[in-house]
């Protein structure tokens, strides 16, 4: 008998399924089940489409049994099954991504962590919730030999050679003393009617129907009451998208998507469309009510199942749908593809393109009549989702315009997040200029920012984009509808000629101070320069237009793409009424003044969300300034 330990990771999981508050148990049963319909449609597509699964006889069914005297619960599936290694990797390592978040979000604290688990799937090792023993017979398709994993759940499994009539796979649950619920049919019935009932694979089952006592005329009794074991099948089995629409409850919808979502949410919003004409297909996707676990890691968990004409063919495929619509859930179902695809050929399958295109247009057609009927879940959805959403502005170029009017923005004249539609009306109708600020800070800080001044003494509405992404997606989008979208830094606006030779001659009484400042800080800044943008503050950064952007190049910094990348170097700007900059163009302290201009430089950076490179040399200059003033 070989005994392995589990992979660390899949222990912790264990640890806190079995230790767990947890009080949705019954949810053991729905991942089960949902394996193994997921191991009949891995065989199903084999014998379809692989010489090699030919003569492998494919009835799919799972039959459930109850045993009371043992008090198991046995699940036995008709599916691809498990050799040897399948076993040790996929049921004693963790190799979902997932599953990966879920154990890095753990807090350590039971009650919080348990919460959680609701929040993903958790797949096999649920089974752990209601049993201190798990057995897992399996046969793989095509091969002899059957083997028999068992664990107690305490950190090890043995693994030994087995026999089982047939490929598939059979788990025998011992399940803990207080889970008696679980050995009654009707119970059992009730979960599967609720999570499995679309699943496309019929569920069998033995059920005590009792018949009442046969009576002649007089009333004798012909024959005894008694009570008949039969097997039937329990669940509907009709795969779900196929039905029309009419037919489907909106519970059935949402049970559906807690059962192929791994979630125990319902979902925010559903989109079942069927296509006829040149092609056809049908897809039901949903959108979850919590952004999944997963969606900001690299290697996030595709969420939409593929289907030809019925056939399962991959729920891995990351391109099914653009990768800014990730957080998807649902199934395509196509007649006009062919059943033996590849993956290459699915990646370059020009029916699948023209699929997915009309169902993108869709599914964002169906998110803006949210925000027009359900305020509350549109909320949600763009708290949720909307940094996803955004990614699709410079990835989905030909459907930036559709994107930009479902997104919502904060502005600086206005408490709520607003739609670009709105934000329009006040816009200046000659100049159609759309001015907005970014950096990764807080709104409130942005809002704050010295670049907003001159806007806010014309009263001039502004975007105020404080997100990561934003930094690096809105310089890219250059316009809306007939509207040009401007960084404040880059605005213009027209001044007479008296104002312009005024600032010339003012500019020129600052040339010296200019150049004392750039001196002190050598190479820290490109340039500084004078400007009358400025209200309240004394100085702002601002960032060359040709370099790339700060945000952008320190992202790449950090993701290790070249430590050496130079983040670009700021232009610093002076305010020439400020009586800050007044003074230091007077003073004839050199040292003064290049204390005061690192000073200066420093809270500019502060402001726009950038970093001190040095704080004790900041906090020293910062006290000998002081020392001075009083
Ligand atoms: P998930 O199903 O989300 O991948 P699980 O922890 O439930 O995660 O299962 C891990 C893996 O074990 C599955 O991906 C599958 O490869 C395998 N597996 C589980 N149950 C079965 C089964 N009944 N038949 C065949 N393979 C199975």
């Amino acid at each position: 008998m070989a005994k392995h330990q589990f992979q660390t990771e899949a222990n912790q999981i264990l640890q806190l399924m079995i230790h767990s508050l947890y009080s949705n148990k019954e949810i053991f049963l729905r991942e089960l089940i949902s394996n193994g319909s997921d191991a009949l449609d891995k065989l199903n597509m084999l014998v379809l489409t692989d010489e090699q699964y030919k003569n492998v006889t494919f009835n799919p069914r799972i039959d459930i049994i109850v045993n009371k005297e043992e008090k198991t619960l046995t699940l036995k599936d008709s599916g691809i099954g498990m050799n040897e290694a399948d076993l040790i990797n996929n049921i004693g390592t963790i190799a979902k991504s997932g599953t990966k978040a879920f154990i890095e979000s753990l807090s350590g604290d039971q009650k919080k962590d348990s919460k959680l688990i609701g929040q993903f799937g958790v797949g096999f090792y649920a089974a752990f919730m209601v049993a201190h023993k798990v057995e897992v017979i399996s046969k793989k398709a095509g091969e002899e030999q059957a083997f028999i994993w068992t664990s107690a759940g305490d950190g090890e499994f043995e693994l030994e050679i087995s026999t089982r009539e047939g490929h598939g796979t059979t788990i025998i649950l011992h399940l803990n003393d207080d889970e008696g619920e679980f050995l009654e049919a009707h119970r059992i019935t009730s979960i599967i009617e609720k999570y499995s009932n679309h699943i496309p694979f019929p569920i069998f089952m033995d059920k005590e129907n009792y018949v009442a006592a046969k009576k002649d005329d007089d009333g004798n009794e012909i024959e005894p009451s008694r009570t008949d074991i039969v097997n039937e099948q329990v669940n509907k089995a009709n795969a779900l998208w196929t039905i029309s629409k009419s037919e489907i409850s909106d519970d059935e919808y949402k049970d559906f998507y807690k059962s192929i979502g791994h979630d125990s949410t319902d979902p925010l919003l559903w989109m079942h469309n069927k296509a006829e004409g040149a092609i056809e297909y049908t897809t039901l996707f949903y959108v979850p009510s919590k952004a999944p676990m997963d969606m900001y890691r690299v290697d996030y968990q595709a969420g939409i199942k593929l289907y030809i004409n019925r056939v399962f063919i991959t729920d891995d495929e990351k391109e099914l749908m653009p990768t800014y619509l990730r957080f998807l859930r649902g199934v395509i179902d196509s007649k006009d593809l062919p059943l033996n695809v590849s993956r290459e050929i699915l990646q370059n399958n020009a029916v699948l393109a023209k699929i997915k295109n009309a169902s993108v247009k869709k599914v964002l057609s169906e998110f803006s009549k949210m925000a027009k009927n359900n305020a509350a879940n549109y909320e949600t959805f763009i708290t949720e989702f909307g940094n996803v959403l955004k990614e699709g502005l410079y990835s989905d170029f030909g459907n930036r315009e559709k994107i930009l009017d479902l997104l919502r923005f904060n502005s600086l004249n206005s408490e709520e997040k607003v739609a670009l539609e709105d934000f329009i009306k006040n816009v200046d109708e000659e100049k159609k200029e759309i001015y907005y600020i970014t950096a990764k800070s807080s709104v409130s800080m942005l809002k704050n920012n010295p670049a907003l001044e001159r806007f806010k003494a014309k009263n001039i509405d502004v975007l105020i984009l404080n997100e990561e992404v934003d930094t690096i997606v809105f310089p890219m989008v250059n316009e809306y509808k007939e509207y040009k979208l401007i960084n404040v830094t880059d605005a213009k606006f027209d001044e007479n000629e008296d104002d312009k030779k005024a600032k010339e001659e003012s500019k020129k009484e600052f040339d010296l101070l200019t150049k004392e400042i750039k001196n002190a800080l050598g190479e820290e800044i490109k340039e500084v320069e004078v400007t009358f943008d400025l209200t309240s503050s004394a100085v702002a950064i601002k960032e060359d237009k040709e370099d790339p952007s700060y945000m952008m190049a320190q992202m790449m910094r950090q993701m290790g793409q070249g430590k050496d990348i130079p983040l670009p170097k700021p232009i610093l700007q002076i305010n020439p009424n400020h009586e800050l900059i007044k003074k230091l163009k007077n003073s004839a302290d050199t040292n003064l003044i290049a204390d005061a201009s690192h000073v200066l430089l420093d809270q500019a950076k502060l402001f726009n969300g950038m970093e001190i490179d040095d704080i004790p040399a900041f906090i020293t200059k910062l006290n000998r300034i002081m020392e001075k003033a009083l």
